[in-house]
């Protein structure tokens, strides 16, 4: 755990209590190595052809079989939909020497009615965001090539067809599920009749994220997001993917890593917090992982946390407020917020105020604690996953000593003061033998999309010459 969590609480107070408390949720570099390995046999069983129809973890192929070379170039429209906010980008890739990206790019809202509405109302939402878009950068009369980055499992069978498994986070927007994504965007642009497009490639944030930083670093193998939701993908030998063709090269696996536990895998360390989540969530039953790790969660695991202990009383001389007591109050923002390097105690104390309580000074104590304890556990369950996908890389190509890079991406990530430090050094610490470089992705899921579009296009390319 936490090495100097006296220092970094600025006092002397005890922690103990709460430690106690959340005894459950404080896991040992044991327990981590035992979920790898548990995730590891996942992993495998969503690869192989007769287990993978009753695997969790689905191990989806993306038909993304290459990365990028410097060569790509051209122009193109991205769509970025399923991280926290739905943008449309314009993207341009130059390669006279050292390949140069352009880009500009808006994000559009989507009201919480249309991510829950009919299928259609929201296909016909993103193309009127797209009509806006190319109107603003007058390229309405071009039929550019698009790149959707679409953060949802999905069933791909080439590059261009994608069919949505099921809605996660925060999306249910009805008679989706089952159909082709590329399909539901095309009409909806025909109804409109106004522009035309070139749709080449739905890809999930994770790839977009891997291709982005794959670009700078030739060792990129892995695309990680801890945002909203979580997930990874990375490259996997084609030989060892029973669900596709083909033996020669590699293919980026998008894992759907959210989805680990739905079979009761995980039961053992859910707690009932992580029960009561899910209960209250869109999807019951389902991504028990990502509840446990990803942004769309974590406030909401410390609220549960505290109205239990002050229901207790425990904390707040047992008082609860209507505030407090309110689905979705307590934000993971506020958990950066609290975490944060100086003032965690006072932000405590204003976030608990805000939330109509009148703290004293040890339950802002103990809720800065249960904010580490809650957002520790969620990289630590992602070091330990991350380490089973470095363990079987470095198998697949035998050598003793694996040299690899992770791009990451992911409001959590990138956010949060102490998030991506707690996960290089856990994972270094469960995967002694594997040197592990984690980049930051700029703008992966944007951008991401643009780029596998560019080396689709480079590959046809060079099909044709
Ligand atoms: C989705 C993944 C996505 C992840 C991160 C999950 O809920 O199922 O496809 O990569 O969120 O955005
Ligand atoms: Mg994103």
């Amino acid at each position: 755990m936490d090495p100097k969590p006296h220092r970094e609480l600025g006092c002397g107070c005890k922690r103990e209590p709460v430690d106690q408390y959340l005894y459950h949720m404080r896991l040992s570099d044991e327990t981590l190595l035992e979920i790898a390995k548990r995730f590891r046999k996942e992993m495998e069983k969503g690869l192989g052809a007769t287990t993978h129809p009753t695997a969790s973890v689905k191990m989806l192929p993306t038909f993304v079989r290459s990365t990028p070379d410097g060569t790509e170039h051209g122009e193109f429209l991205a769509l970025d939909l399923g991280g926290t906010n739905f943008r449309v980008l314009w993207v341009r890739v130059t390669d006279n020497g050292l390949q140069k990206v352009e880009m500009e790019s808006q994000i559009y809202a989507i009201p919480e009615d249309i991510m829950r509405g009919s299928g259609t109302q929201l296909f016909d939402h993103i193309a009127e965001c797209l009509a806006n878009f190319m109107d603003k950068l007058q390229i309405k009369d071009k039929k550019l090539p698009l790149g959707f980055t679409f953060s949802f499992p999905c069933l791909q069978t080439k590059l261009d067809e994608s069919f949505l498994v099921s809605w996660t986070k925060g999306f249910k927007s009805s008679g989706v599920e089952g159909k082709d994504v590329v399909t539901l965007i095309r009409k909806a642009i025909q109804r409109r009749g106004d522009f035309d497009i070139d749709i080449v490639a739905v890809v999930n944030d994770t790839v977009g994220t891997m291709m982005t930083c794959g670009y700078d670093d030739q060792n990129c193998e892995i695309g990680l997001i801890v945002g909203t939701g979580s997930n990874a993908c990375y490259m996997e030998e084609m030989r060892h993917i029973d669900t596709v063709e083909g033996d020669e090269g590699r293919m980026c696996i998008n894992m759907e890593w959210g989805a680990f536990g739905d079979d009761g895998a995980l039961d053992d360390i859910r707690t009932e917090f992580d029960q009561e989540i899910d209960m209250g969530s869109l999807n019951p039953g389902k991504q028990l992982f990502e509840k446990m790790i990803s942004g769309m969660y974590m406030g909401e695991l410390v609220r549960l946390i505290l109205v239990k202990m002050a229901k207790e009383e425990l904390l707040f001389g047992g008082k609860l407020s209507p505030e407090l007591l309110a689905t979705g109050h307590f934000e993971t923002k506020d958990v950066s917020d609290i975490e944060g390097e100086k003032d965690g105690i006072q932000k405590a104390r204003e976030i608990l105020v805000r939330l109509g309580l009148d703290p004293t000074h040890e339950d802002c104590v103990a809720t800065h604690r249960v904010c580490q304890i809650v957002s520790t556990r969620s990289a630590s369950l992602c070091a330990a996953t991350l380490a089973a996908v470095l363990w079987r890389i470095k198998e697949n190509k035998g050598v003793d000593r694996l040299r690899s890079t992770v791009g990451v991406d992911g409001s959590v990530y990138k956010k949060h003061p102490h998030f991506a430090k707690r996960l290089h050094k856990t994972v270094r610490r469960l995967v002694p033998d594997c040197d592990v470089r984690f980049l930051r992705s700029e703008d992966g899921s944007g951008k991401g999309a643009a780029m596998v579009t560019a080396v689709a296009y480079r590959l046809a390319d060079q099909h044709r010459a």
